[in-house]
């Protein structure tokens, strides 16, 4: 997909004239594009009326950054569209809210149901499961031993066949014993049939979840608006989990499933492992949508947020995959040079997520402090290596008194600079734009 609109935008930046015509082409190139990454039919075109909108045309016919200005008018579209406007219910530790989530059959309810308790059971929480689908045969063991290998204590039945009676008994039950988070799943057939939505309704009556969570397999393609829409008018759906997104999934369906529950999608699904879950952000996640974790993209921002001088030596360095401790305090180095860092860290691959979440940059900033002191206690060799096993118990431990830190915070720079690299290393083999490449933008 990315790679399409960087061919669609700079087909258009070729042109000498910029016209109404060759803005058309471009939009038509994009929207195919996007349509090919299964955004529903109906958001694009609105979209794409919204762009021509935005963009002025005048700016564009007067040669000015061109790409830029299509790729951001993009980007933001597709960020507006995954943002409905109000964030979903948040449940508060300590306190005890029901949650109940709902989905068809396969698409990954049982696992993310207990991706979510354990998510919240490593930050403390005390979570709880109840199987309340009674439909297929083996969804209690399912359950069961899931909940059993992350220590969470479940609730279910192998004979009554009453999915809002064992729901309501559950629920019960773990409220006595205090649970801050009691997560009910439910039963999905394999079409969205009548049955299912009348015993998902019936499970919300009796329960009466402080949030319910519509999970969503990427995989469903441009199937993924009505089926969102089908759940969304049977139970107030008030948030929306995206599983298998590690697979060949394309992700547009996300932006389906945000438009026809007017929910926020709030975690996204990227494996079969129970840490396989991630925080949804939406940023991050339009650049992997629009391909601007691919290279035209990742250079873009390079060339927004490094400072002039260095940029042809950073951009080396990444093109040739070795990426060094040394590169990263380096990076840090000219990050910090640069400042309100929040907004730059933001557009960093890499960095929002990792190192810098969404309003906590004091704190990011704090920690990139923290790490360059660490670096500093490094020997030549240990910044220049870029295979982190060298880094073993002694050396870790060793930096750690050189720098005043304990060893588990050294240990975490290592997991964060191992993070980043993998983040870095796929712009190896970039191509380093040509001083006319660049005067395009
Ligand atoms: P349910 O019928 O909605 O409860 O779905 P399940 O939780 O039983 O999941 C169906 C299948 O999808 C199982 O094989 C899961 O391991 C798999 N699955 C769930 N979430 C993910 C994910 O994020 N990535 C991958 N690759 N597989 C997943
Ligand atoms: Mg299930």
């Amino acid at each position: 997909l990315g790679g399409t609109i960087t061919r669609a935008i700079r087909q258009m930046s070729k042109a000498t004239i910029v016209d109404e015509k060759v803005l058309n082409q471009c939009l038509n190139d994009i929207n195919r594009a996007l349509l090919n990454a299964d955004v529903q039919f109906q958001l694009v075109r609105n979209m794409q009326n919204n762009i021509k909108r935005i963009v002025n045309f005048d700016d564009l016919a007067a040669g000015h950054n061109k790409r830029r200005i299509i790729q951001q008018a993009i980007f933001n579209e597709l960020c507006n569209m995954l943002d409905p406007g109000k964030p979903s219910f948040t449940p508060k530790k300590g306190r005890t809210s029901v949650i109940m989530f709902v989905g068809l059959q396969g698409s990954g309810k049982t696992t993310t149901c207990t991706k979510y308790a354990y998510y919240h059971q490593k930050k403390g929480w005390k979570p709880s499961l109840v199987c309340a689908d009674t439909f297929r045969a083996g969804a209690f063991d399912q359950l069961k031993q899931n909940a059993t290998k992350a220590k969470i204590p479940f609730y279910g039945s192998y004979t009554e066949s009453d999915p809002v009676k064992i729901a309501v008994e559950g629920v019960e039950t773990f409220k006595k014993e205090n649970c801050d988070l009691i997560i009910v799943d439910t039963s999905g057939r394999h079409k969205q049939e009548a049955t299912l939505f009348e015993e998902m309704r019936q499970v919300s009556e009796a329960t009466k979840p402080d949030l319910i969570v519509f999970v969503m397999d990427s995989s469903i393609g441009q199937a993924a608006f009505d089926q969102a829409l089908a759940f969304k008018q049977s139970v107030p759906v008030g948030a929306v989990i995206v599983t298998k997104m590690d697979g060949h999934a394309k992700g547009g369906g996300a932006l389906s499933a945000v438009a026809a529950t007017k929910s926020p999608v709030i975690f996204i699904g990227t494996g079969e492992h129970m840490d396989e879950f991630e925080v949804f952000d939406v940023k991050p996640f339009v650049s992997r949508l629009l391909g601007m974790g691919d290279l035209s993209g990742l250079m873009y921002k390079i060339h927004e947020v490094v400072p002039k001088d260095q940029q042809p030596e950073l951009l080396q360095k990444l093109s040739e995959g070795n990426i060094t401790l040394r590169i990263m305090y380096e990076h840090f180095q000219s990050i910090q040079k640069m400042g309100p860092i929040g907004k730059v860290c933001s557009m960093l691959p890499g960095f929002s997520s990792e190192l810098m979440p969404k309003g906590r940059e004091e704190e990011g900033q704090a920690k990139i402090k923290r790490y360059m002191t660490m670096m500093d206690s490094m020997t030549n060799e240990e910044l220049d290596s870029a295979n982190p096993k060298i880094m073993n118990e002694s050396r870790s431990m060793r930096i750690a008194r050189g720098s005043g830190c304990n060893v588990t915070e050294v240990m975490e720079m290592l997991e964060d600079y191992k993070g980043l690299a993998k983040i870095w290393s796929k712009m190896k083999g970039l191509k380093i734009p040509t001083r006319c490449d660049m005067n395009m933008r």
